[in-house]
């Protein structure tokens, strides 16, 4: 080693002991945790905000911890990584979106699922929606119609360590009647009406969260909750706008 890297070495260890950081590239930028820290603020004073829509003006704390846990910018393409915690939606490709990290608390809210919860999810997407059910759920079950999506949604969940979330590649309209019944249905893509065998494949006591309406237009979160005995009710809580709910695979 020549002399001048020994000075470097031996200036930068005397520094490091007086406790002074030696300057990173990342220098003066939050970190993803303190990002995601101000992307929580942000979800609750949304939550705040339109508690007049949603009839609660704050969302479960659990819920919020697992938005504060679970790595955002693991689930976006590259170019968008230094956007991952604004609250707002972004492009995963194949003409998709991850949703608005305020839409996600929201519906993982809306669905309540404890630890014991086995969740079907419809539409996959970037794995970001089922990464945060996975943290509250004892099992998540997710369909993805758009094949490249959903393998590289399953290869991140893998790689993050989500062995309790299963990812199929089809239509997720028929459900996945072998892992019936769900206690939580969380449907992230819009379709005209509520696929019949969803309202099936829902236990009972179950909540299915899924935006309804025509493709294009504003849409309506809609909450149906299925009791004891089977009966079925709903509520209209917050206009949105998804992706379209498609019915081939590509
Ligand atoms: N939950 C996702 C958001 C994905 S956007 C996330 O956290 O990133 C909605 C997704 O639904 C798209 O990827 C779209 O391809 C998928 N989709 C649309 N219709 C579908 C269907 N019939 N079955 C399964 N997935 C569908």
């Amino acid at each position: 080693m020549n002399e001048l890297m020994m000075l470097v070495r031996r200036i930068l260890s005397l520094l490091a002991t007086l406790g002074i950081a030696i300057a990173t590239p990342a220098c003066g930028q939050p970190s993803p945790e303190q990002q995601r820290n101000a992307m929580v603020d942000d979800i609750a004073r949304m939550a705040r905000a339109l508690s007049r829509n949603t009839g609660k003006d704050e969302l479960d704390e659990r819920v919020l911890r697992a938005m504060a846990k679970v790595p955002r910018h693991e689930f976006v393409p590259e170019a968008f990584r230094a956007r991952a915690y604004e609250n707002r939606p972004l492009p995963i490709g194949e003409g998709q979106t991850i949703s608005q990290p305020f839409i996600v608390a929201l519906m993982t809210d809306l669905a309540g699922v404890d630890a014991d919860s086995v969740v079907l999810e419809i539409g996959t997407g970037s794995g970001y929606q089922a990464a945060i059910l996975a943290e509250l759920a004892a099992r998540v079950h997710t369909i993805e119609i758009v094949e490249p999506l959903g393998r590289r949604a399953a290869e991140t969940l893998e790689r993050l360590g989500y062995d309790n979330v299963f990812v199929r590649i089809g239509d997720g309209y028929r459900g996945w009647p072998e892992a019936a019944p769900f206690d939580a249905i969380v449907v992230t893509a819009a379709p005209d009406e509520v696929p019949r065998p969803l309202l099936e494949q829902l236990a009972p006591r179950g909540r299915l969260v899924i935006p309804v309406g025509a493709p294009g237009a504003v849409q309506s979160l809609r909450l149906i909750e299925k009791d004891a005995e089977g009966r079925l009710t709903e509520r209209d809580v917050l206009p949105v706008a998804f992706v379209p709910f498609t019915r081939e695979t590509r």
